[in-house]
């Protein structure tokens, strides 16, 4: 692949970066160290002037909005709760699969129906609004920035908004999904300023992935 600019891509660390590698280095773009041991933020790349920068996934957005990645690759749950201002979303790599959905114990759910008022805990909180207002639930929202699952044990929240992947984590504490809101897969995200002034690069960059994608079925 040849690169006329330079050229940033914000990965998502965890779990998302795992399934992104082997995708990235089926297109020729491979980390020049070890990303399981390097601690350097910003890692080139085996394509000359194609850097990557490692980050938390709510942070990718935000990198990219401004412009400081030019690329950048999150989960629609991310993107659903940032709002996606200044991004184009070209495509859908198919990875890290999973659902965004609300949850709770089987025993509160008739309750929950029947209240009108629920109190929701999630780091979701802007998609979880949406969410409940559409149904015409009032949702006294609690944001939290991990263990979702705990919120309804604790007495804090009647039911969370989160991420359901096989299921586990929720039986495991005794609660069940209910409804769905998005089905989530990792994105493909470009700067709208760079699709323009990066064209020839990003181009390049957004076909091979494509054709990635396309041909083989997701990594
Ligand atoms: P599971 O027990 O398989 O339903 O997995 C649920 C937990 O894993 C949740 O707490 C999620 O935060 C996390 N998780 C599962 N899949 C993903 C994904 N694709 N992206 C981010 N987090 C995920």
């Amino acid at each position: 692949m040849n690169i006329e600019h330079d050229i940033t891509i914000a990965l998502t660390k965890g779990r998302i970066l795992k399934e992104t590698l082997p995708l990235l280095a089926r297109v020729g773009i491979e980390p020049c160290e070890d990303l399981s041991v390097s601690r350097r933020l910003i890692v080139a790349t085996t394509v000359p002037r194609l850097n990557l920068v490692i980050l938390r996934g709510s942070d990718v957005p935000t990198y990219v909005q401004y412009g400081s990645a030019d690329l950048g690759i999150a989960g629609k749950d991310i993107l659903l709760e940032s709002g996606g201002a200044g991004i184009y979303e070209p495509l859908d790599l198919g990875i890290a699969r999973c659902r965004l959905m609300t949850a709770g114990p089987q025993a509160t759910h008739a309750e929950v129906e029947l209240k009108r008022r629920v109190r929701v805990a999630t780091k979701f909180v802007n998609v979880a609004r949406a969410h409940y207002a559409k149904k015409g639930l009032h949702a006294d929202l609690i944001k939290l920035y991990g263990s979702m699952e705990l919120a309804p044990l604790m007495g804090l929240a009647d039911e969370i908004v989160d991420i359901v992947d096989t299921g586990k984590t929720l039986a495991e504490n005794d609660m069940a999904p209910r409804e769905l809101i998005a089905d989530i897969s990792s994105r493909l995200i470009v700067n709208k300023a760079a699709m323009r002034t990066r064209h020839g690069s990003v181009r390049a960059i957004i076909d091979a992935l494509k054709h990635a994608v396309t041909q083989q079925g997701p990594a």
